[in-house]
């Protein structure tokens, strides 16, 4: 048999398409290896959305090409740089189309000659293979996007938002709650406008409800709902349904007028006001996410601080802030406005975190003395565990540290009194 050493990197819906690829090669007949010295061949996921993001994946590439094994690459950074590649990274044997896997089988075919390989039919999320924490997985539930914020490259490369059908998504949360998942992640670029274009329509919030149908799937948690189609079928169902986590992520970007109209964004600071009070209002204990971009061309000091203002006033509970990265490709280019310097965008970054810090600290303040439910993410050599409860999500929010006399397993749910708390965590015993 032989072994591929799969590199994933990006988002978390890169993080599913890696899991159904190497669900795909494994169908094959390829095994998957944990050290690239046993593997024939390695296959890098790359993500390319932004310059960042796409030195990343190069530099991936050129640390793998030390060694003898092969490189397939495939993933975002194909989309939009597939003959750059070719032509300027000699060291990559085969590039494949993003979750693309009968080719991707076809060229680790080719290049190893191995033949013989089962090909898989579709793309198959269903049977993929996990590699996020025991216990949770993220589900993808759509791919693209619609929206056309000028400063994203998501669009060009990943094409209009499509949905996928309700009854495979079903069949997956199905077939993850067989494997032990308790908590699933509902991703996509845009997660709010999921159904609209599927015959016949549905929507996010149907489709929630259907999910929680599902035994043994214990917490649903909502990422990347656009500010703009978070309506009242949505929040009742979040609210009103007890396996839904009362979180929602919901990317801002800005909060000024002037430019969210830059960025192409179809909100306002006053639309985003009465969304986040109608959701506090309609669930009292609401865990709400955002992410913001300092530094965007037409942001003076007075936008700049209106953006902290309202970061003050809204008390996000948990808040990722990127400077603004000028992407090659993106209408925003051809605004003919003179760009923010890089030094101020990453002092506005830090003046947007230190605001924030001072505000999870307050509401984190809160919680000591309440009981709260908490996932099993870890146990430290301390003997300590290390879980998150339904207010956090995985990979990016806080913790929940804490003691129990009962022996825990990572996946199971404990009950924990919290006792005390610093800027991003929780601290407790059982
Ligand atoms: S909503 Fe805007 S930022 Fe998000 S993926 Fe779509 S175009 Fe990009």
């Amino acid at each position: 048999m032989k072994h591929i050493y799969f590199v994933s990197l990006g988002c978390d819906k890169n993080t599913v398409n890696s899991e159904a690829l190497i669900g795909a090669l494994t169908r094959a007949g390829f095994g998957v290896c944990t050290d690239v010295l046993d593997a024939s061949a390695v296959v890098i996921n790359t993500c390319g959305f932004i310059r960042e993001a796409v030195q990343e994946s190069i530099d991936t590439i050129l640390e793998f090409s030390e060694g003898d094994a092969p490189i397939v690459v495939t993933g975002c950074m194909v989309n939009r740089y597939r003959e750059e590649i070719l032509k300027e990274l000699p060291e990559v044997a085969a590039v494949v189309s993003p979750n693309d896997s009968s080719t991707l089988v076809a060229e680790l075919c080719r290049l190893l000659g191995v033949e013989g390989a089962v090909y898989p039919r579709t793309e198959d999320y269903e049977n993929r293979i996990l590699t996020t924490m025991v216990g949770q997985a993220y589900i993808k539930i759509a791919e693209g996007c619609n929206h056309r914020c000028t400063y994203c490259t998501i669009p060009a490369i990943t094409g209009d938002y499509k949905s996928r059908e309700p009854e495979s998504i079903l069949r997956e949360a199905v077939n993850l709650a067989k494997r032990g998942v308790r908590e699933v992640t509902v991703v996509a670029q845009d997660t709010s406008c999921y159904g609209a274009d599927l015959s016949p329509k549905t929507s996010l919030a149907a489709l929630l409800t259907q999910i929680s149908g599902v035994a043994g799937i214990e917490w649903i948690r909502v990422m990347y709902a656009y500010p703009d189609n978070i309506d009242d079928e949505l929040i009742n169902v979040i609210r009103d349904n007890p396996k839904i986590c009362h979180y929602l992520d919901v990317p801002i970007q800005h909060a000024s007028d002037k430019v969210l109209r830059l960025m192409g964004r179809d909100t306002t600071k006053e639309s985003l006001q009465a969304l986040f009070k109608k959701l506090r209002e309609k669930i009292t204990d609401i865990s709400i996410r955002t992410t913001i971009i300092t530094g965007f061309f037409g942001e003076g000091k007075e936008e700049f601080n209106e953006l902290l203002e309202f970061v003050k006033e809204v008390k996000f509970d948990k808040l990722g802030v990127f400077e603004y990265s000028e992407e090659e490709g993106t209408a925003a280019l051809s605004l003919g406005i003179k760009a923010v310097s890089e030094k101020t965008r990453e002092k506005r970054k830090e003046e947007i975190m230190l605001a924030q810090q001072s505000v999870s600290g307050e509401i984190l303040r809160g919680k000591v003395g309440t009981t709260q439910k908490v996932l099993v993410e870890s146990i430290r050599a301390d003997g300590k565990y290390v879980g998150r409860t339904y207010a956090d999500c995985p990979e990016l929010d806080g913790n929940v540290i804490f003691s129990s006399d009962r022996t825990l397993c990572v996946g199971d749910f404990e009950y924990v009194k919290i006792c005390a708390s610093d800027f991003y965590d929780l601290f407790g015993s059982a």
